[in-house]
């Protein structure tokens, strides 16, 4: 059947443009000359976003680092700091906003590509052809990518019983210069405890990109987590100097449990975090969605269908299930945990659990790192009015 373009894609967030641009290479090559509508309200939103994100090997953002360790550091409550040396991973940021443009730049200027800048409101679905209704007009193609993010307000607002065990991660960022260069910019924090003490699980990451600059950014995850506020772990890093910040970050993630389907339809695939990319007990998502893309990319070239897609492993959606539920219960009470897998077991074998890629050693070595309490207390019946009001150890 004729269709209007062969691949429509919705939204040019990271998911988005990262397989768009799959689809201009090599990824459709047995149609010379495919057709991409791009379909985001917001293209150009110019919005400052820095991801991080490890690996052993170059990936295609690293042309946007501003930062990359082979150290991570973790602190906990009491200020106790472990350094971690990364061996043959690396760890590293870029800055997203600077990428989206100059991806959505790229694109834009193939011709091939048909840039639609309205929300996508509707779809029409069939064995044929997907059809999308964009600032009024309907558009069809053969394929269509779905990374419009879920909604949050769709998320329980209160742990009903045997509800679901999705919880929000806020966050809230400050890029910040130190006359005095006092930032040491030899390791990347990865979970600093010492911050922040409410009832949510938060912490802070810090990303120093010299000893001048850095990006501090903390986080809660809860039901309906405050807003947490970077500035003491700004301080921290500075030691009492005068500092000042020169940009804000911020934004919240649904960590969705169950993870939402990636098959939307006959014709429609979910992508990046509406396809579940975004790993529901952390949040990572950089990696997921990179390796997502080239697991679709490989679809298209040899079944001529972006489905055949592999699975997460097995184990991933219990442990995660459990994770969540843990920290739905215990909050803060939970970050001995959090310190405690980074910390007790192999860093190579925690990256590779987080990765989805752990052998069934790894995850002996992982389950056998953390603290047993509080994840039996998730495993336990559900009670009347459970995680309304917090239970404490
Ligand atoms: C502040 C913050 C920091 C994060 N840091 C990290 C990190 O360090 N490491 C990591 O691995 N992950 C991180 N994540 C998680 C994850 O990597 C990101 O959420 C990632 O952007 C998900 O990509 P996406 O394509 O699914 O969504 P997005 O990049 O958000 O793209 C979705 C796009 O859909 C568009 N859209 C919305 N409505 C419509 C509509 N009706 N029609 C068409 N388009 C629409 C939006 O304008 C947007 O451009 C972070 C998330 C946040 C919020």
């Amino acid at each position: 059947m004729a269709t209007d373009v062969d691949h429509i894609v919705l939204g040019a967030g990271l998911s988005g443009l990262l397989l768009t641009r799959a689809l201009l290479t090599d990824a459709d090559r047995h149609r010379a000359g495919a057709r991409v509508l791009l379909v985001d309200p917001r293209p150009a939103q110019g919005r400052r976003l820095t991801y991080a994100y490890w690996s052993r090997r170059p990936t295609s953002l690293d042309r946007w680092a501003v930062g990359s360790w082979d150290v991570l550091r973790v602190v906990a409550r009491d200020g106790q700091t472990a350094d971690l040396a990364l061996g043959d991973w690396r760890y590293s940021a870029i800055d997203w906003g600077r990428g989206r443009a100059e991806l959505l730049d790229e694109v834009a200027a193939d011709p091939r590509v048909r840039l639609v800048a309205e929300p996508a409101d509707r779809l029409r679905d069939g064995p044929d052809s997907v059809s999308v209704r964009a600032g009024g007009r309907w558009i069809s193609g053969r394929w269509l990518y779905d990374s419009r993010p879920p909604s949050l307000s769709a998320l329980p607002r209160r742990r009903a019983r045997c509800s679901s065990q999705s919880l929000v991660q806020v966050f809230r960022g400050l890029w910040i210069t130190s006359d005095r260069g006092s930032i040491d910019a030899s390791a990347a924090t990865l979970l600093d405890f010492s911050a922040d003490h409410g009832d949510d699980l938060a912490f802070t990451y810090v990303l120093p990109t010299s000893a001048t600059s850095a990006m501090v950014m903390a986080v809660r995850m809860g039901l309906q987590p405050d807003e947490p506020d970077p500035a003491p772990a700004v301080r921290r890093l500075v030691a009492g100097e005068p500092w000042t910040a020169v940009a804000e970050e911020s934004g919240a993630t649904p960590l969705l449990m169950p993870p939402p389907p990636r098959r939307l339809g006959p014709r429609v695939l979910a992508i990046g975090q509406r396809g579940g990319r975004v790993r529901p007990s952390t949040g990572y998502a950089v990696r997921r969605i990179l390796a997502d893309t080239d697991a679709i990319r490989r679809s298209l070239i040899q079944h001529g269908h972006p489905f055949d897609l592999p699975a997460d492993p097995r184990w991933q959606r219990p442990l995660d299930a459990i994770w969540l539920r843990a920290l739905s219960h215990e909050g803060a009470d939970l970050q001995a945990a959090f310190a405690s897998l980074v910390t007790r077991a192999p860093i190579d074998t925690v990256l590779r659990f987080l990765d989805g890629d752990a052998s069934t050693r790894d995850l002996a070595t992982v389950i056998g790192s953390l603290p047993p309490r509080p994840f039996i207390r998730a495993l336990l019946p559900l009670r009347m009015g459970d995680g309304v009001g917090r239970r404490r150890s």
